[in-house]
């Protein structure tokens, strides 16, 4: 069980200190702690696991960014901060908190242009197809397009950095002296030993709750029988520290879903499939939602379906089209593809019966042709007709992460429940409120990374800042 808790009480003794301390070594902690070095700052991360990966790792590393650079190279000029921001809010019907959603989209092209100049990191811009919600081309990934190869581009960064990163380190208590001043962080070793190091300012990067299944049944129980298919290390220790010290948290209802995880194999299978022109059944061989609403609120839909699941059905076209993202190409070696030549085949290698399948075939084609509007309000016209040969695999609803967590300034500081920040605390990716608002439809993708790089840039430059101020 979780035994995070502040300490009002000194410790008994220091083992080391630092200037900057950050908790979690996924994108947001990274980003933060190389920004805090190149304030001069002193920076130790502490990482709970043996091995650093977080959700980033999981991510398919997408990050969506307005007005850089890189986006010009593809010919897209004319995004801006504020386009950017208009797509974020009007996502969330206007219930993502502003300064944030404003603090994110100014902050973020900045941030990846920087990491390029400052650490080598490359970006590509997808241009493949526009990712549900966003009005111009804005996803960059990693030449890889992987979470994974994003997280370890940035470990290289650190290290080449000499930010020192300290694994097997679980932050298990914070201490606090004044007025809430976090002096010192406990550190559980996984032998049980304690470590205690002192910081002038302390970076939460250590994600949100999903990993904890008592939060999420308390704060989303509509998900809280979904899979999580997050990082099971992040497990809401920012928002229990936060609300022991008082802190402003909002958003705890919101959270990204998603409605096409391959089941059983636990494969994330892209949503570019629904936006070309593929269509989601359940075991009725019914559909039973408009597939472009997002993929975040999809995952309710799905997990209402009997048992759960819907199966994603598409066409050769569309396959050939998947292969070109890594997680697509696991899930076919892993045999989560079904392949069929007709609809009677289709209906064999899926199980669905197979009038229905053909009824729903059939009448997807009279909505991509305009003949019929679709009675669930997707607009079908300007793909091609799903043609045989078919494809399916099965999914399930996921729950990836959650977006509710600690308020923060403009400066990356936690907030108290008055407004007044806290002296030296900053957060960022999950363990901030998001930008998503409270519910689950609020999420635009990227909302994820978005948060994690640019306010791990903005904490790790204002904690760098405070305490090369201090020093001067
Ligand atoms: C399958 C999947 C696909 C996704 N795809 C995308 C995408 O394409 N684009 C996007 O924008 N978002 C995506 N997301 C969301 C994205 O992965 C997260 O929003 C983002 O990685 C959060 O970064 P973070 O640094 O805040 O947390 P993490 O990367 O999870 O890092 C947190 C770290 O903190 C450590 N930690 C936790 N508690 C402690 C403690 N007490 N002491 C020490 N260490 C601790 C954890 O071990 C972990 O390493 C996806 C998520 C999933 C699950």
């Amino acid at each position: 069980m979780n035994s995070q808790r502040i300490s009002r009480e000194p410790p008994v003794r220091i083992d080391a200190e630092a200037e900057v301390v950050v908790i979690g070594a996924g994108a947001c902690g990274l980003v933060a702690a190389l920004r805090a070095r190149a304030a001069g700052a002193d920076v130790v991360m502490l990482e709970r696991d043996a091995s650093p990966t977080g959700s980033t790792s999981m991510s398919s590393g997408f990050v969506p960014a307005p007005a850089t650079r890189f986006q010009r190279a593809i010919g897209v000029e004319d995004d801006t901060p504020g386009r950017f921001e208009t797509d974020i809010l009007s996502k969330s019907k206007g219930k993502s908190i502003a300064s944030l959603a404003r603090l994110a989209t100014e902050t973020i092209g900045p941030a990846l242009e920087w990491l390029s100049d400052a650490h080598g990191l490359e970006w590509i811009v997808l241009d493949d197809f526009l990712y549900p919600g966003h009005s111009r081309h804005r996803m960059h990934a990693v030449p890889e397009k992987t979470g994974a190869a994003l997280e370890a581009r940035l470990l290289a960064a650190a290290e080449a950095a000499g930010i020192p990163i300290v694994t097997g380190a679980h932050v298990t208590t914070l201490y606090t002296e004044g007025k809430d001043r976090i002096a010192a962080v406990g550190i559980t070793r996984p032998d049980g030993a304690k470590e205690v190091l002192a910081c002038q300012a302390l970076v939460l990067a250590c994600n949100g709750f999903g990993g904890n299944s008592a939060l999420v049944r308390r704060h989303i129980p509509e998900i809280a029988d979904g899979l999580y298919y997050g990082h099971r290390g992040n497990t809401g220790d920012a928002l229990i520290w936060g609300k022991a010290l008082g802190a402003r948290i909002e958003h705890l209802s919101g959270y990204q879903g998603h409605g096409s995880l391959a089941h059983p194999h636990g494969i994330l299978i892209s949503w570019a499939l629904m936006m070309e022109g593929g269509i989601q059944v359940n075991s009725e061989g019914l559909r039973f939602s408009n597939e472009h609403g997002g993929y975040s609120e999809q995952a309710v839909n799905v997990l209402a379906q009997p048992g759960g699941i819907a199966w994603n059905i598409y066409d050769a076209r569309l396959h050939a089209f998947a292969q070109g993202f890594p997680d697509y190409r696991e899930a076919m070696a892993a045999g989560a593809i079904r392949e069929a030549a007709d609809v009677t085949a289709l209906a064999r290698a899926t199980g669905l019966p197979e009038a229905a399948l053909a009824r729903t075939l059939s009448e997807v084609a009279t909505y991509q042709s305009g003949e019929t509007p679709d009675p669930l309000g997707r607009d079908f016209t300007g793909k091609p007709v799903l043609a045989a040969p078919f494809h399916a695999v099965k999914v399930t609803g996921a729950l990836f992460h959650t977006q509710g967590g600690l308020m923060i300034d403009d400066q990356a500081r936690v907030v108290r429940e008055d407004g007044t920040p806290f002296a030296n605390l900053f957060a960022g990716g999950g363990a901030a409120c998001g930008v998503s608002g409270p519910d689950v439809a609020g999420y635009l993708s990227g909302n994820g990374l978005l948060t994690a790089i640019a306010f791990g840039f903005v904490a790790g430059a204002s904690a760098g800042k405070l305490t090369s101020a201090k020093g001067s």
